[in-house]
């Protein structure tokens, strides 16, 4: 068999998390009755004018910075034509051209298995409208639901011939672009809710061969893990054609996540010509510099770069700094206990073990919790100055949880400070050789592997507060004696 080379081109489509409609003042919500969140500006009835929503442009043009784009300075919108009964003005306002939309000639970084950094060119990030949704009626027939139609919906197209080559770059780009969107705000990135589409575009060509192979593009993708699976399929499925001597055919598929197979849903013999031509109802877009700088200046740091902060500037794992960053609030979360003189291995453990357990367990997020980055921070100070051991922190914290107050507070209520005096210790210990006279007997005769039934029985007897390093030492000691 031949060395297959397979090429992957990213269209992904994010609904902007703005409150209203591109052109009107219809709410932006998902699901409800259908067509009951539209107007005569978004049903394209006769005689209406739009007006476009600034801050879905702000979001397409932040998006573009993040995704370092080069910005248009002059953009116009564009009507896209194509008749279809999802699309109720008969044209979908869209961007066409090079350098037009709003963002382009960009690129994101994402990290490779081997843990280096893969560049994938980004060749447009654009503002639309998104269309209604066909849905079948129970009772037979086809309707059409209008409430999604004018959702500012922006584009985001990588640059061809495309630089993904694998199943699992194309989930990582993806993760890293749903993680962009999230951090500066401006996509909810719920796949399942489809505020956030990919599809893909797949080809596979002979090693060395110059010339791209047939794609196919694939529609219902859902998941990341879909998208992993659809592109896999799609690539072996292709090789396989070759290999048996056929064409792959220019076509769209969809995927099927119960067979995770992919099956044919369109040929595409030609590009459809949709006639674009500059929307004569919308005005040109024309920004300042001195705007467009203040929009890069606003930027948040983005989770790539905060990976790497946390890994050179506070000596995190990889893996930490990547559970830290997945979620921004999560991440601004540990950076507060960090600015409060938090240790920053210490506060991501807590964070990414007890913090997170009780979190997933109450269904909720951090900033709904009553824990504070300042809780955190006091009780690894209680813990690192020996107030408490390890032990009662935990059930500490499990009580700041429920009721918010400080782990300090706790600690004095409960009297439940650490036990670090020798004295009283050693006379627990002795109680306890007392009551484990053969167990004594048993290390004293070479079985050493007894202590820590010893140490056990000590720790029990003091509620768990006792010091433990203090016990270790203590029970060897006497063992010893
Ligand atoms: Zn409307």
């Amino acid at each position: 068999m031949a060395n297959y080379v397979p090429s992957v081109g990213m269209e992904v489509h994010a609904e902007l998390a703005t409150r209203s409609k591109m052109f009107c003042r219809c709410p932006v919500a998902f699901g409800g009755e259908p067509n009951t969140r539209v107007c005569p500006i978004c049903l394209g009835l006769p005689g209406t004018l739009p007006v476009p929503n600034r801050a879905a442009i702000e979001m397409v043009l932040r998006t573009s910075l993040a995704l370092n784009c080069k910005i248009a300075m002059r953009s116009v919108f564009h009507r896209k034509n194509y008749f279809y009964p999802d699309l109720p003005k008969g044209y979908q306002v869209s961007q066409y051209g090079e350098t037009n939309p709003l963002g382009y000639h960009g690129y994101l970084d994402i990290p490779t298995s081997s843990g280096g950094i893969k560049r994938i060119q980004i060749t447009r990030v654009h503002l639309e409208e998104d269309t209604g949704k066909l849905m079948h009626l129970p009772a037979g027939g086809s309707g059409v639901d209008y409430n999604r139609a004018g959702t500012p919906l922006m584009e985001i197209v990588t640059a061809f011939p495309p630089d993904i080559q694998d199943a699992e770059e194309a989930k990582e780009y993806l993760q890293q672009l749903r993680q962009i969107l999230l951090y500066l705000g401006v996509c909810d990135g719920k796949m399942e809710e489809g505020s956030l589409r990919c599809e893909p575009n797949i080809s596979v060509r002979i090693e060395g061969a110059e010339k791209l192979g047939t794609k196919s593009e694939l529609k219902n993708l859902n998941s990341f893990r879909s998208v992993q699976l659809g592109v896999g399929f799609e690539v072996r499925r292709q090789i396989a054609t070759l290999e048996h001597g056929e064409k792959v055919l220019q076509e769209t598929r969809g995927w099927n996540e119960q067979k995770e197979a992919s099956y044919p849903m369109r040929l595409k013999e030609a590009e459809n010509d949709y006639r674009y031509f500059p929307d004569p109802d919308l005005v040109p877009m024309v920004f300042e510099e001195s705007y467009i700088e203040s929009l890069r200046a606003s930027l948040p740091e983005l989770p790539l770069a905060k990976v790497r902060r946390y890994q050179e500037a506070l000596g995190l794992s990889t893996y930490d700094a990547g559970v830290l960053t997945a979620d921004r609030d999560w991440a601004i979360f540990f950076e507060e206990a960090i600015a409060l003189g938090g240790d920053a291995k210490t506060v991501c453990n807590w964070m990414n073990s007890d913090f997170a357990k009780l979190l997933n367990d109450a269904g909720i997020t951090a900033a709904e919790s009553k824990v504070t980055p300042g809780h955190i921070v006091e009780l690894t100070k209680l813990i690192a100055d020996g107030t408490i051991n390890g032990k009662m922190a935990k059930e500490i914290f499990a009580e700041a949880f429920k009721s918010g107050r400080n782990p300090t507070d706790i600690v004095k209520e409960r009297g439940a400070t650490q036990m670090t005096d020798t004295g009283e210790i050693l006379k627990i210990v002795h109680s306890v050789f007392e009551a484990n006279q053969e167990v004594v007997t048993k290390y004293r005769s070479g079985n050493v592997g007894v202590k820590g039934f010893l140490v056990g029985q000590v720790m029990r007897q003091t509620a768990g507060r006792a010091n433990p390093q203090l016990v270790q030492t203590v029970v060897s000691e006497e063992l010893e004696k």
